[in-house]
Formats: structure tokens, sequence, C-alpha cells
């Protein structure tokens, strides 16, 4: 932290502020300029301490120097974490791809898609069984059926599986069938929910609440890695910003900050981030050229009827066009898309 001090500060003024940092056990460096006084604080300081030193009189201002996230920051020579579910591992360099329904809508709906995306080459299933729905009146997923019916797709296509948790109170039945659990955009900050995930291994994929800074969703990551779990995906999913032309505006540019600020693999939604089908394979492909570790994809075998989120969905043809277009690309870049290890009968 850095304190500068106001240029009609008084000696006594100072002397107080220096005193108030040192009685924390920090260390201060005084750098008397020709009209203002500044303060270096070395040392580790309580999180409050800033804003209780903005507020003494004769401080101009007080900011911090270092992020305020210490496990998920990217430290200099530390290697980037990567994350292993049923034999794909993310965030090695390679591109995983998660794909299959927005929703679980029904057995023949699921196992449909689950048989076409593994056949493509996906490494992971994506299904939800609990929705999150803007209005109350809408489906809201098929709950417990719709788990079960992705553990048959998961036994079927030995793909892994991902699906979304809404409520702390979950854990153990979501936990119990997924291989990665997904938070979406609207809990993002949900601090009980993080907190319960935070207490197991299963990985974690936090989507970025669609309001969020870069900064205030690392700081969600921090709260699970702070609970005891290290396995958190951090998933761009769009922004909300003045533009109406699609559902969210995809923020690429946090993919490469991402890859600055934090150790922890990085995955891109096209489909909520666009909302459009026909944009999806472009921003799937730009996701990848960002530096990606995996993309999330919304598969069904007809959007036109899907319950939720046909109109960003791919058909099964359309995801056949993408995977024939992304292996290529990723592989020219240098970034292996692994055959999926799935065994499809
Ligand atoms: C989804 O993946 O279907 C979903 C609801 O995602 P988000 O939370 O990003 O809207
Ligand atoms: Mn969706």
């Amino acid at each position: 932290m850095i304190v500068v001090l106001a240029k009609q500060a008084s000696g006594d003024q100072i002397e107080a502020v220096a005193g108030r940092i040192r009685a924390e056990g920090l260390e201060t460096r005084m750098l008397y300029g020709v009209e203002k006084t500044v303060i270096a604080v070395i040392g580790h300081r309580p999180p409050e301490l800033l804003q209780q030193i903005q507020r003494m009189p004769g401080v101009e201002t007080a900011m911090p120097v270092g992020a305020p996230y210490k496990l998920a920051a990217q430290r200099d020579g530390q290697a980037r974490t990567s994350i292993s579910v049923g034999g794909v591992t993310i965030g090695d360099g390679s591109v995983a791809v998660m794909a299959g329904p927005c929703t679980v809508e029904s057995r023949e709906q699921l196992l449909t898609t689950a048989r076409h995306v593994a056949a493509q080459g996906a490494h992971i299933l994506r299904g939800g069984a609990f929705k999150p729905r803007s209005s109350p009146y809408s489906f809201q997923g098929m709950g417990a059926e719709g788990l079960r019916l992705l553990e048959e797709a998961k036994a079927l296509t030995g793909l892994p599986v991902i699906t979304e948790i809404l409520d702390p109170r979950q854990v153990e039945e979501v936990a119990g069938i997924a291989d990665i659990l997904q938070i979406g955009t609207r809990n993002a900050q949900n601090y009980p929910l993080l907190n319960e995930v935070g207490r197991l291994e299963t990985p974690v994929l936090l989507k970025r609440g669609m309001g969020n800074t870069i900064e205030e969703w690392i700081m969600c990551a921090e709260y699970i890695l702070a609970a005891g779990n290290p396995n958190v995906l951090l998933c761009e999913r769009g922004i909300r910003t003045f533009e109406t032309e699609s559902r969210f505006t995809l923020d690429l540019n946090a993919v490469p900050l991402l890859r600055r600020a934090t150790h922890l693999p990085i995955v891109v939604d096209p489909s909520q981030g666009t909302g459009k089908w026909h944009m999806v394979e472009s921003m799937t492909l730009a996701a990848v050229a960002a530096g990606a570790d995996g993309v999330l994809l919304e598969v069904h075998p007809s959007p036109d009827t899907a319950l939720i989120d046909g109109a960003q969905s791919l058909s099964l043809e359309h995801f056949t066009q993408l995977m024939g277009k992304l292996v290529p690309m990723a592989q020219a870049l240098g970034r292996p898309v692994p055959a999926a290890a799935a065994a499809v009968t």
C-alpha cells in the first residue's frame, strides 16, 4: 500500500498515520517530497486498513500495490494449474471441448446429443438438470431425474459430465454425479455456495458474473480456493453492455488478461456469450486463438424445439462442422485436441 498525504497535512497528522500503520506490525518508509509526503507500507496489511487509512485526517489517498487475491494470483515462475477429470486434462496446453445440451429435456434428447458430441471428439458432456431461470413460471429443468439421465449418458459415452449447481443444499446430490460442478453467472457471487463447493475436491467451473469486473470474478474464485478446493476453472460467458445485437458481449479480452493475472485454467462459453448459434463457431475459434484452455458449447438435436436456449444451440451438423475447423486450427497453434477417451456405444 502507498499512502499519499495531503499538501496541508500537519506533522502530527503524518505521524498519526505512520503510527497507525506501524501499530499493525507493518514497516513504513517515509518519502518527503517538496510538496507532499508519501508513505510506502511494507508487509501484509489487513484488507480493512486501506479504507481506515483513507479516512484519517491529512490523507489524500491510499492505494493498494498488489492484487487483492493471493491464491488465484499467477506468481513469477509458477506453473499453471491443470485439472484432470476422467482422463481429460484442462490447462495443460491442449484444448478441451465441453459440449451438450443447455438443459436435459428428455432421455432421447440427451443420449442423442451425448452420442453425437462424443463421436465428434468432445471431451466432456454438458447438460443442466437444475436451471436458473429469469421467470419462476419457466421450465426449471428436470432436477434429480436430469441428474440420473446424465449418469446414464456418462456410462454410455464414457464422457465426464459438467452440470450446474444452484444451491448449497444440493452439494451432495449434484457432486455425487458431476465430474465438474458449474456455478452459473447468476450465482457467481453467491458466497455461501462458493464456500460450500470450496469444501470439496470436485473441480468447479466458475462462470463470470455478467456484471462483474475481472478482479471481482477472480475474488469469487478466491473464495473457493480459500475454502480449500484448488480445482477451479474460470469461464468467460459474456457480460452485459449497452449492445443489444448479441445477447451478451463475449469479453475475449478476459482470456489474455486472466492468463497474466492467474494460474487457473480458462474456459470460454460462446453459446451464452453470443446468444446466437451463427456466431458460436467464429467466437469458439477466436477463444482458442486467444488462449482459452477449453470451450463450453450448447448442442441440441433440434434447436428449433429446444425448451431453453435454442437460439444459441448448435445443431448436430453445425457441431460437426465446428469440430472440423477447431481441431486443425488448434493444432496449427501448437494446441493439441486429444482424441477423447469416449467409449461410444
Ligand atoms: C448455461 O450454461 O446454460 C447457463 C445458464 O450459463 P450462465 O450461467 O452463463 O448463464
Ligand atoms: Mn444455456
